[in-house]
């Protein structure tokens, strides 16, 4: 074996293909991690700078996260090494030639991911007659539109409300990262009665002790505005909108915005994360030692791939987010449980409790 495999483990990963087309100058990685509970699912990442090992790390959490949400689905995801900024003839030629090229890998269904979007995925369906994350014109579910996964963490938070004597009603919320995940979460936050203190985005942040217009900033952002020029609250550096006081902080952009040098600046009950590995290890326990409860990414933001999954077994839009609420309750209180009884963060809980359902659904092969 070479160094390549130094990542192997218990639970996979089970196939790892390179993909060179020299007609299109593709470059992609396949990694499927683990096929135990059903066919992987995990998106194409479209970046110019990946590797192997990264591909591994993604698709590793995807086994997880797919175990956690109770899914019929293992493991995958893959990279393509482009720019996706290129031109859309140009990007559609890779993407055709990556569908190809994965035809026969019958145990991965590709869906969207950082680079890649619904467009593509009906590109890769129709060569290859599978890929969750469709357009709505050919059976799909968009996930983005509806607000899948900001509908998942407004029901984590929900979930974890007795864990952390947290009044959703009367929160305030911090929202880093208003995209897709960040605008939903507080819109359906807000029908629960919790409003948004602080906001931030690529432009830049703001904070409105009393609470933003919700609707007006809404509209701004569809107009393609940044929050940093809404004419509403302060502007403030986006550094400090971790120290923004407040009962709910969602990070809804970037991985490791919440370190060991800015966690103990955090004056939140509870940090819901919304993103991808927003904290680093070190933080989490920081955060634990000051009382302050994370709900854990693979965990909390596992709306999006149910969506997916429900779409792929021919379900409705209102079926993936009964799913999506039924599970992602039902996970909530199991982890924060677990971590409570065994005095253990909620990541390990969860991590325990995903690797005991992959490790399960490995015995019945
Ligand atoms: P998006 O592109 O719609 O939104 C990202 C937002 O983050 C944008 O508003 C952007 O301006 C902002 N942003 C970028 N850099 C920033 C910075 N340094 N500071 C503050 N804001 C910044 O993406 P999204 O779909 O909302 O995804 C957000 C995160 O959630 C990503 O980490 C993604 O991997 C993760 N995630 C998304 C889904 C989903 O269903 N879309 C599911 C699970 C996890």
């Amino acid at each position: 074996m070479t160094t390549e495999f130094s990542f192997i483990d218990d639970l996979g990963p089970e196939k790892i293909i390179e993909i060179y087309d020299p007609a299109t100058g593709l470059k992609a990685i396949l990694v499927v991690d683990n096929v135990a509970a059903g066919p992987a699912i995990g998106g194409v990442r479209m970046a110019v700078d990946v590797t192997a090992e990264e591909c591994f790390r993604l698709a590793r959490a995807m086994t997880l996260k797919n175990a956690m949400a109770g899914l019929a689905h293992g493991g995958g995801k893959s990279v393509i090494a482009a720019d996706p900024g290129m031109p859309g003839a140009e990007r559609s030629k890779l993407i055709k030639a990556f569908a190809r090229a994965v035809a026969d890998v019958r145990d991965y269904i590709p869906g969207p991911d950082m680079g890649t979007d619904e467009h593509a995925m009906a590109e890769v369906n129709h060569l290859i007659g599978r890929a969750v994350g469709l357009p709505r014109e050919v059976g799909g579910i968009p996930l983005d539109e509806i607000g899948a996964t900001g509908h998942g963490l407004a029901v984590a938070l929900e979930a974890a409300a007795p864990f952390c004597d947290l009044n959703l009603g009367e929160a305030r919320v911090v929202v880093q990262g208003f995209g897709s995940v960040g605008q939903h979460a507080i819109r359906f936050l807000s029908e629960r009665g919790a409003r948004l203190v602080g906001v931030s985005d690529s432009g830049g942040a703001r904070v409105c002790p009393a609470g933003f217009d919700l609707a007006a900033l809404l509209d701004a952002k569809s107009q393609g505005h940044s929050v940093a020029s809404f004419d509403q609250g302060d502007a403030i550096d986006p550094e400090d909108l971790i120290a923004v006081e407040c009962e709910v902080w969602i990070p809804a952009a970037r991985p490791d915005v919440i370190r060991e040098d800015n966690a103990s600046r955090m004056q939140t009950k509870v940090v819901a994360q919304g993103a991808n590995i927003p904290a680093t290890p070190a933080a989490e326990e920081l955060l634990a030692g000051n009382d302050v409860l994370v709900i854990p990414d693979f965990v909390a933001n596992a709306g999006g791939v149910i969506c997916g999954a429900v779409e792929y077994h021919g379900g409705s839009q209102s079926q993936a987010m009964e799913t999506i609420a039924d599970r992602i309750r039902g996970n909530v209180t199991e982890v924060l449980t677990r971590s409570a009884a065994d005095k253990e963060l909620p990541r390990a809980a969860a991590l325990r409790i995903a690797r005991e359902r992959v490790l399960k659904a490995m015995s019945f092969i």
